[in-house]
């Protein structure tokens, strides 16, 4: 059966429409090569908007999280402690340098990693803790930086699905050590492929810029700082060209209405589901008290992976695209091969199961009636 009604995609890159004329501009200035003027901008807002003592543009969250890696000097046989509910690089980008992924389960109202169990996973080997924070909410960073401080671990976030997201009043990627955002077409602001590496930590600061520009001290150079640039330390090439930092600018200008639209979207989605979850048919987001999230995501709990297959093809007949992941790192073919875990996954098999994730972009308001009605009526008529 195939349905006569319009497409509504999972997602839709958003536009602000300054996008091309800053690439343009970009060209006409003659410098399509990184760390321009738009480089500078994208990072002082970036900085103003954290907090963080120094941002650097990359190609995507997945090479920050690799600087990352470098930067608190891994070596093989370390440890890192994280979840297994995840996207595959936060492990990857350790698994790189030798280190050792050690899973911990996730808590069962936000998804996000259990600070109750870090403890227990952490050995003399333990370097640093990684969290993810899950659809735009917070870990629970005073726990975990207490934590960290109290067996001298480094903190690294990966939120790449945090950026405009707040913890007890301070942003995501201003709080650990490092922080890593990603500005990929799925998440909140993009540039197609694109990230950025926070550093909180002073400390790291000039090393960060010395990996970022291929081992060279070329930004020292830059800045007058030296008389010649030269080959200094490892690195390797982790800065986006000018045309992305446009493109990204535009986007960033925009930052908090595109959070204002997506919340609104969000909340217009909670509302609707609130009787069926009384009905014991779904389980809702739960965002605590002291996070303010940034509408990355928005996900419903049902019961059973069954009933996940029957909602995503029912809508799927109908034209609406609904989307699950992840498969949990730890029973991924390189996960079983490269980590290990630490207690039970026992919430992190059981959510990952169940979850089905809506369409969610700036401009889906005026079908979003129609994805509504649909799940309802999928719901429903199980
Ligand atoms: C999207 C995502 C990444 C990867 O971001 P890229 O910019 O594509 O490298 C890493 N971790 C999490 C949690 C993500 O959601």
């Amino acid at each position: 059966m195939t349905s006569s009604e319009s497409f509504i995609p999972f997602n839709k890159p958003y536009m602000s429409g300054n996008e091309t004329t800053y690439m343009l501009e970009a060209h006409q200035r003659g410098q399509l090569a990184g760390n321009g003027p738009f480089t500078q901008r994208c990072q002082s807002w970036l900085e103003e908007k954290t907090g963080c003592t120094k941002a650097l543009l990359t190609h995507s969250c997945t090479a920050a999280l690799e600087m990352a890696a470098l930067l608190i000097d891994l070596q093989a046989g370390d440890e890192v402690i994280m979840p297994s509910y995840t996207f595959v690089s936060t492990a990857n980008a350790f698994v790189l340098r030798g280190a050792t992924p050690v899973f911990i389960d996730i808590r069962a109202d936000t998804l996000n990693m259990d600070e109750k169990l870090i403890e227990a996973a952490i050995t003399d080997k333990t370097k640093a803790i990684v969290v993810v924070h899950y659809a735009g909410v917070s870990c629970a960073m005073d726990r975990i930086m207490e934590l960290a401080d109290q067996y001298d671990l480094f903190v690294i976030e990966d939120a790449a699905q945090g950026v405009m997201s707040t913890y007890q009043g301070k942003a995501l990627g201003g709080i650990g050590h490092l922080a890593a955002f990603s500005f990929h077409e799925t998440k909140n602001v993009i540039s197609g492929e694109g990230g950025a590496l926070l550093i909180n930590d002073g400390r790291f600061a000039e090393r960060a810029e010395i990996l970022w520009e291929k081992g060279t001290n070329r930004s020292s150079f830059f800045r007058g700082e030296v008389d010649k640039y030269t080959w200094v330390d490892i690195g390797s090439s982790f800065l986006p060209g000018e045309l992305i930092a446009a493109f990204l600018w535009a986007q960033l200008q925009h930052a908090d209405a595109i959070t204002e639209r997506r919340l609104n979207i969000w909340h217009t989605y909670h509302k609707a589901f609130e009787t069926l979850e009384g009905k014991g048919i779904l389980r809702r987001p739960i965002i605590p008290s002291d996070c303010q999230h940034n509408a990355h995501m928005y996900y419903l709990l049902l019961n059973s992976q069954t009933e996940r297959a029957a909602f995503i093809s029912t809508m799927k007949a109908h034209n609406i695209l609904s989307v699950f992941h992840y498969v949990p790192l730890h029973l991924a073919p390189a996960g079983l091969s490269h980590c290990r875990t630490s207690g039970k996954l026992a919430n992190t098999e059981q959510l990952s199961d169940c979850i089905v994730r809506l369409p969610l972009w700036p401009d889906i308001e005026e079908q979003q009636q129609r994805v509504i009605d649909q799940s309802l009526k999928s719901l429903q008529n199980r």
